[in-house]
């Protein structure tokens, strides 16, 4: 691994030269010489005119803003050393954390039940409180940067005896104030999931009570995994609707998709519905490029299901990667035995319309989130080529958008929904969170057969101004910090 210092010392100024920068607000591309200081954006001049000694070169190079993937589960891992890394891999700068109703914090019982014990891999911390996971955000290096959200279903488990009741009034109460608590100290919002076992049976009042919490604070986030993703999802968007307009909040529906054959080509009515919404209160959705969902392993998600392949499995962890009738057969049972003597466990379920997939990845209210699950044995690869896979495969090849929409949708779309003032555009005054890529070669080379793999084309990443990665190889993973959501421009520079 080449020391930071041999390709350019990032402790002093520099300009990235002979790149064709897409700036992140959507705009065509332009050649311009972006220069770098302290972390920040210092100045933006025409091509060959600034005079910084140092020089980075980006002849031939697409230069944009860092990518934001706006919903991850990556709360355990960005406290982790890993490497490679699947993120700085495709140029992500920034994630999102605490998505679907799960956070790492609070969290205390051993053995959390599904989908909770998803972030509960091996070196997974006990934390009583949301803060004590901000504190140690701030006490650990991080590769990238951390945008924080907590988990409803983590509310529910700290604070209701029996998961499969809705909260009282008194538990509502104590679940509202514990939100309160986490964006005064630094939380950008809550996300839900009551999809999900141990949210189920929250009603909409539930919610209603819990989020009003985010009532009165601007740009506060709440993304809800809606309750029903199949033939019921009319109903689970107007709920999610309804919470959201409750407390006026930026709602971001999660992994936007209708699951199931006979569900095929309701996205069309889906996003009318969300659209119509978006003109009377805030909302948006995130998507992942893929015709293929991922979760805990559930006998409805099966039935839905053209095909299932087995990400991780508690009781089988040697089936992990193996397509779930091959292990049926095997087995001589039907595939929903095979699943129960599986479970608890993860799966690749494919049950979405690619016409839905690309509906939903071009519509303008979709951002670009990876979804993807760190701690699988055998992960959906959207872990690995989500932004690579919307550039090359979607932009490029097929042509179903341009790339500075492409671009957009990862860069400066999310930074204004989630309030991120000073990231998500190349323009001066912004932290210098960049990708340089090679347009032409840009692609994702994750599969389902082999999901851990680095994706193509993504020349250099920079983290505030550091140099994160070169060329696929770790070079600095130090550079990222929890962000905040007022503008934290006058702590970038370091
Ligand atoms: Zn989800």
């Amino acid at each position: 691994m080449k020391p930071d210092t041999d390709i350019i010392d990032t402790t002093q100024a520099f300009v990235i030269r002979g790149a064709e920068v897409i700036d992140g607000s959507g705009a065509p591309r332009f050649e311009a010489d972006v220069v770098v200081r302290g972390g920040l954006i210092d100045a933006i001049v025409p091509p060959g005119s600034a005079s910084t000694p140092q020089v980075l070169d980006g002849s031939g190079l697409i230069l944009c803003p860092g990518f934001i993937d706006t919903h991850s589960h990556d709360d355990l891992l960005v406290l982790q050393a890993t490497e490679p890394h699947p993120k700085l891999a495709q140029g992500v700068c920034t994630v999102v954390t605490g998505n679907c109703g799960i956070s790492l914090a609070p969290l205390l019982v051993e053995h959390p039940p599904a989908p909770l014990d998803l972030l509960d891999a091996e070196g997974a911390p006990r934390l009583a409180d949301f803060r004590d996971y901000l504190a140690r955000l701030d006490a650990t290096p991080l590769a990238l940067n951390v945008v924080p959200l907590i988990g409803h279903s983590n509310l529910r488990l700290k604070h209701l005896a029996d998961l499969q009741r809705p909260a009282d009034a008194a538990q509502v109460d104590a679940m509202r104030d514990e939100v309160s608590a986490a964006l005064d100290a630094g939380g950008f919002g809550l996300s839900t999931g009551v999809y999900y076992p141990p949210a189920r049976a929250a009603t909409t009042a539930e919610l209603i009570g819990v989020s009003a919490a985010l009532q009165g604070r601007p740009g506060a986030v709440l993304a809800m995994h809606l309750r029903d993703e199949a033939d019921h999802i009319d109903a689970a968007i107007a709920e999610a609707l309804e919470v959201g307009a409750s407390n006026g909040a930026t709602l971001v529906l999660s992994h936007h998709k209708v699951m199931g054959r006979r569900n095929h080509g309701r996205t069309r009515q889906t996003l009318q519905a969300i659209e119509t919404a978006a003109g009377l209160q805030s909302v948006c959705i995130d998507c992942y490029p893929y015709a293929a969902s991922s979760t805990m392993l559930r006998l409805d998600r099966i039935a839905d299901s053209d095909d299932v392949l087995i990400t991780t499995s508690v009781p089988h962890p040697e089936q992990g990667g193996r397509r779930l009738a091959a292990i049926a057969a095997d087995w001589g049972v039907p595939q929903s035995e095979a699943a129960q003597r599986l479970m608890p466990g993860g799966a690749v379920y494919f049950a979405l319309a690619e016409s839905d997939v690309e509906r939903v990845l071009v519509h303008p209210l979709a951002m670009i989130g990876s979804d993807g699950l760190p701690h699988d044995r055998h992960p959906h690869p959207r872990l690995w080529g989500s932004f690579p896979r919307v550039l090359g495969h979607y932009s490029r090849e097929r042509g179903l958008l341009p790339l500075e929409s492409a671009v957009h949708k990862m860069t400066g779309l999310p930074a204004r929904r989630f309030g991120l003032a000073d990231r998500g555009r190349v323009a001066v005054g912004q932290a210098a969170d960049l990708v340089l890529f090679d347009a032409a070669r840009v692609r994702d080379a994750a599969s389902y057969e082999a999901p851990a793999q680095a994706p193509e084309g993504i020349h250099a990443v920079l983290v505030n101004g550091r140099l994160a990665q070169w060329q696929g190889r770790a070079v600095d993973r130090a550079a990222g910090r929890r962000l905040t959501r007022q503008r934290d421009a006058d702590k970038v520079a370091r």
